[in-house]
């Protein structure tokens, strides 16, 4: 049998931008249909403002479905608490995740960074969040590498006794890494941003848990390149997906 890994401890998540067919032009084209006919390809390039004007109105006025005919594929790979939330996102998203039945599930843990601020005040719904002072980042740290230890040496020893994968995955914690292809389109990862990221040009404030809005601000940063005029239109109406 080969020597198990031992654990390792990372306080970021990865997202990469795999695959994409997503542009402004998808958006103008599939709202001038309305208009245009099948001339609408011809009218895209004529008139940038006007095509800018358009993406505004179509914003604005919460025309949502022109926002559709685009596709981006992502590669995340977060903590299992990150995926359990992102997963609740069931329209215009399709998953998969690597399995905990099928392969041996690899010791990679979360612990927060130092600039995680550890300490919650308010009430439900409306928590505000405050540094930890350095006791605080040491205790979690502490206790969290240690749970994480002991909890992936309970999972191997199961494994070392024949014990089937899926059943010995029992004992891991959330904070445990996983990974996964997710695809989705503009108008559905803007309800997802809108909901997932905390920034002050929201009409309608949210309040994510910081891990998941780690994972929606790099989402946001790549489909901005893509779609720089949609995500010009979604911030200057107040981040509410049309
Ligand atoms: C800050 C925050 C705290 C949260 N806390 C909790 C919690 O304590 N417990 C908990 O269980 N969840 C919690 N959630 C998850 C939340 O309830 C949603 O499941 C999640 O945000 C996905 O939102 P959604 O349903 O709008 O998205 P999607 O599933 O992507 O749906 C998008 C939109 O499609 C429409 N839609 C989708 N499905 C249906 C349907 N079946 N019927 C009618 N319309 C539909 C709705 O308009 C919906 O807004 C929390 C979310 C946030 C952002």
């Amino acid at each position: 049998m080969t020597e198990a890994a031992s654990p390792t401890f990372r306080s970021d998540v990865t997202v990469e931008l795999v695959r994409s067919a997503a542009t402004d032009t998808d958006v103008l084209w599939a709202a001038r249909v309305s208009t245009a006919g099948e001339q609408s390809l011809e009218e895209l390039q004529r008139d940038p403002e006007k095509s800018k004007g358009l993406i505004n109105f179509l914003m604005r006025d919460r025309h949502g479905t022109p926002f559709e005919h685009n596709s981006m594929t992502f590669f995340v790979s977060a903590p299992i608490l990150v995926f359990r939330e992102f997963q609740r996102h069931r329209a215009g998203w399709s998953y998969n995740e690597e399995s905990g039945r099928y392969r041996e599930l690899q010791p990679v843990f979360y612990v927060p960074g130092q600039d995680r601020k550890l300490v919650q005040v308010g009430r439900p719904g409306k928590y505000e969040f405050h540094e930890g002072t350095p006791e605080q980042h040491e205790a979690v740290s502490g206790a969290m590498e240690r749970a994480y230890r002991e909890a992936y040496a309970a999972y191997q020893e199961m494994l070392a006794e024949g014990v089937a994968r899926e059943v010995a995955r029992a004992v891991l914690p959330v904070g445990l890494f996983s990974s996964m292809y997710a695809t989705c389109n503009a108008r559905s990862l803007m309800h997802f941003l809108s909901l997932r990221t905390k920034d002050e040009r929201a009409k309608v404030p949210s309040f994510p848990q910081r891990e998941i809005e780690m994972v929606a601000e790099q989402m946001e940063e790549q489909w901005a390149k893509l779609m720089p005029l949609t995500h010009a239109a979604f911030n200057a109406h107040g981040r509410v997906a049309p």
